[in-house]
C-alpha cells in the first residue's frame, strides 16, 4: 500500500486528526503507523489520565499553560476532552489568570502562531491572506489589536493568548468545533516600550495606529471577512476603550459581530444581579449601582441594566440614574468637562465628588461594582459601608487578573460578617468564615459568550443584539441552583457549563427568530438541533 502525504509521521503531526497512542492496531497498520508509536493501545481515557496528572505536576500555572498548548498542538480531541472533564480546574489556566501572563511572555515562549497575525503590512490584501488559513468553513472569529489585554494593559502581538484562549473556550464551554474557530491578532503596532525593546518581541516595533489609518485596517479586515467567511461572527476583543465603544457603534449595525468586553462582562454581570435577587428577595427596580471604572466592562454593563430596567417598563432617564460612575478622577457627573463621549449618558446632575467612600456614602448603593483594573481599591471602610446599608451586600470586584481586584473574596466577607454576594472576575478559592463555607461567584464571561456564539451559529443571526444578552444573563441566572446559592455562589458551577452554554444558545437563537434575524430556517426542535451541532471530542 503506498503512503500518502496525510499518513505515517504527517498523521501525527495533524493536531485535527492527531490520537497518538490510542490508534488502534488496524489504524496503525492502514495509516504507515507502525514502529512510529509504542505498542500499547490507550484510550481516550486512559490519555486523560496521563495528561492530567502531568499538569498537576507542573509547579507554576505558566508551566501547566504551556503544557497544555503543547498538547493542543499535538491533539485536539484530546485537548479538549482533558478541558471539559476538569472545566473548573483548567479554565484559570487556559484562561484568566494564567493566560495574562502567558500574553505577557508571549514572545519569550512562543513555539507555533495558533491564529494569524494581520499586519499594517498587510493593508491592501487582508482577504487573500485570510485564505491562507487552513479551514474554510469559519462560524467564529475572535479578534484584538492587543491594545488591552485583561488589566494589564497595552501587550500589542503578545495579546494573541485571548483570542486563542477564547476560542479554545468556545470549543470546549459551547462545543463550537475547533475548525470553525478563527484568532486574530491585529498586529497594529504597540506602545509598550518595553516590548519595542525586547529581542524577542514577535510584532512590529513601531508605535500603535491610530485614527483613519487603524480605522481603515479594521473596515478591510471585517470586510475581507464578510467575502471569505461569510458565516463568521466577528468578536472584538481587548481593543482599547477609545477604539472599543467607537467599532462596536458602527459594525453592530453592519455585520454579525459583538464586544465582549462590553456586551459578554454586561451579561454576565447582569446575570450575577439576577441571582443576587433570588437571594435578598428584591426586584430590580430597587437596585442602585456604584461602579469604579467608567470603561468598556462598565458602561457596558449600566447599558444593559438599563436596557433590562426599561423592559420592565422604567424610563430610560430613571434607569440611568440608578447608575453612578466614579472614575480616576472621582464622580462621573454634570460639572466635568473632561468625560469621554461614553460616560456622558451617565453624569448625574450633582456636584463634584471625589473618592468613592463619599460617593458610596451619598448614594447608598446595593450594589458595588470594580471594574477600574485598581487593585485594593475597595477599602475596608468602603466594604463596611456597603455591610451598613444592605443586609446582603452585593461586591463584585471584577478586575482581571486576581492581582487587580478591588478587594479579595476574604476581605469583602470578612469586612462584612460573612453577608457579602461577591463575585470576582478572576476566581477566589472558597473561604471559611465562622464555620461556613462562603463560595465566591466568578463573574465569568466563559458563561456567556460560547452560548452567544452557539446560538448565532444554530440559526445564522445576522445580527447580535442586546436583547440577545439580556436573554442569555437571564438564563444564566436562571440555570444558577438553590443549593449554590445557598452557598453564596451566583452562578452555576462551571462543570455545568455545556448544559448553560446550550440553554443560552436556545434562548439566543428563540430571540432572532422572534426578530427576524435568521439565516437558516427554524428547525423542528431547536434545543435538539443545538446538541446535535455541538462538538464532543471523541475519537472516530
Ligand atoms: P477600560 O480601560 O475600558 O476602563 C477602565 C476604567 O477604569 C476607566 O474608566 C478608567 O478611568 C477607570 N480607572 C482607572 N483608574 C482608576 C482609579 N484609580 N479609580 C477609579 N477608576 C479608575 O477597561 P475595562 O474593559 O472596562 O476593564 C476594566 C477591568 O475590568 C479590567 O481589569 C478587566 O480585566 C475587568 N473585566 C472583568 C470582566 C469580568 O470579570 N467578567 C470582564 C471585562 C473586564
Amino acid at each position: 500500500m503506498l503512503m500518502t502525504s496525510a499518513e505515517g509521521a504527517a498523521l501525527l503531526h495533524n493536531p485535527s486528526r492527531n490520537k497518538g497512542t490510542a490508534f488502534t492496531v488496524q489504524e496503525r497498520e492502514e495509516h504507515h503507523l507502525r514502529g512510529l508509536l509504542p505498542p500499547r493501545v490507550f484510550t481516550l481515557e486512559e490519555q486523560v489520565a496521563r495528561v492530567i496528572t502531568n499538569v498537576r505536576t507542573k509547579a507554576t500555572p505558566i508551566e501547566k499553560y504551556l503544557y497544555l498548548m503543547g498538547l493542543y498542538e499535538r491533539n485536539q480531541v484530546l485537548f479538549y476532552r482533558v478541558l471539559i472533564d476538569n472545566m473548573a480546574e483548567l479554565m484559570p489556566i487556559v484562561y484568566t489568570p494564567t493566560v495574562g501572563q502567558a500574553c505577557q511572555e508571549y514572545s519569550k515562549n512562543f513555539v507555533n502562531a495558533h491564529g494569524m497575525y494581520i499586519s499594517i503590512e498587510d493593508a491592501g490584501q487582508i482577504e487573500r491572506i485570510l485564505g491562507n488559513w487552513p479551514e474554510q468553513d469559519i462560524r467564529v472569529i475572535v479578534v484584538t489589536d492587543g491594545e488591552r489585554i485583561l488589566g494589564l494593559g497595552d501587550l500589542g502581538a503578545n495579546g494573541m493568548g485571548i483570542p486563542v484562549g477564547k476560542l479554545a473556550l468556545y470549543s470546549a464551554c459551547a462545543g463550537i468545533h475547533p475548525e470553525h474557530c478563527l484568532p486574530v491578532t491585529l498586529d497594529v503596532g504597540t506602545n509598550n516600550s518595553e516590548f519595542v525593546n525586547d529581542p524577542l518581541y514577535i510584532g512590529l516595533r513601531q508605535p500603535r495606529l491610530r485614527g483613519e489609518q487603524l480605522d481603515a485596517l479594521v473596515e478591510e479586515f471585517v470586510t475581507a471577512v464578510q467575502h471569505r467567511f461569510p458565516h463568521a461572527i466577528i468578536q472584538f476583543e481587548d481593543f482599547g476603550n477609545r477604539n472599543a465603544f467607537r467599532l462596536l457603534e458602527h459594525y453592530r449595525h453592519i455585520c454579525r459581530c459583538f464586544n465582549d468586553d462590553i456586551q459578554g462582562t454586561a451579561a454576565v454581570t447582569l446575570a450575577g444581579i439576577y441571582s443576587s435577587l433570588r437571594i435578598t428577595g428584591k426586584s430590580l427596580k430597587d437596585q442602585t449601582l456604584v461602579f469604579l471604572g467608567a470603561g468598556e466592562a462598565g458602561i457596558g454593563i449600566a447599558d444593559l441594566f438599563v436596557s433590562a430596567l426599561k423592559a420592565e417598563g422604567v424610563s430610560e432617564g430613571e434607569a440611568r440614574r440608578k447608575c453612578w460612575f466614579v472614575d480616576s478622577k472621582g464622580l462621573v457627573c454634570n460639572e466635568r468637562t473632561d468625560l469621554q463621549d461614553h460616560k456622558r449618558p451617565y453624569a448625574h446632575l450633582h456636584r463634584f465628588v471625589p473618592t468613592l467612600l463619599e460617593v458610596v456614602e451619598l448614594v447608598k448603593p446595593t450594589a458595588l461594582i470594580g471594574v477600574s483594573g485598581m487593585p485594593q481599591t475597595f477599602t475596608q471602610a468602603i466594604v463596611e459601608a456597603m455591610g451598613e446599608f444592605n443586609d446582603r451586600p452585593v461586591i463584585f470586584s471584577l478586575s482581571n487578573p486576581t492581582s487587580k481586584s478591588e478587594c479579595t473574596a476574604e476581605q469583602a466577607y470578612r469586612w462584612t460578617d460573612g453577608r457579602a454576594i461577591f463575585a470576582s472576575g478572576s476566581p477566589f478559592d472558597p473561604v471559611k468564615y465562622n464555620g461556613k463555607t462562603l463560595v465566591p461567584g466568578q463573574g465569568n464571561n466563559s458563561y456567556i459568550f460560547p452560548g452567544v456564539g452557539l446560538g448565532v451559529m444554530a440559526c445564522g443571526a445576522k445580527r447580535v443584539t442586546d436583547e440577545m444578552f439580556a436573554a442569555a444573563a437571564k438564563t444564566l441566572a436562571e440555570t444558577t441552583s438553590q443549593a449554590d446559592l445557598d452557598t453564596g455562589c451566583i452562578f452555576p458551577p462551571l462543570g455545568r457549563i455545556r448544559e448553560v452554554s446550550a440553554h443560552i444558545a436556545y434562548a439566543v437563537a428563540e430571540i432572532a427568530y422572534k426578530r427576524d434575524l435568521c439565516e437558516f430556517p427554524r428547525p423542528k426542535d431547536l434545543m435538539a438541533h443545538i446538541h446535535e451541532i455541538m462538538f464532543d471530542p471523541q475519537y472516530e
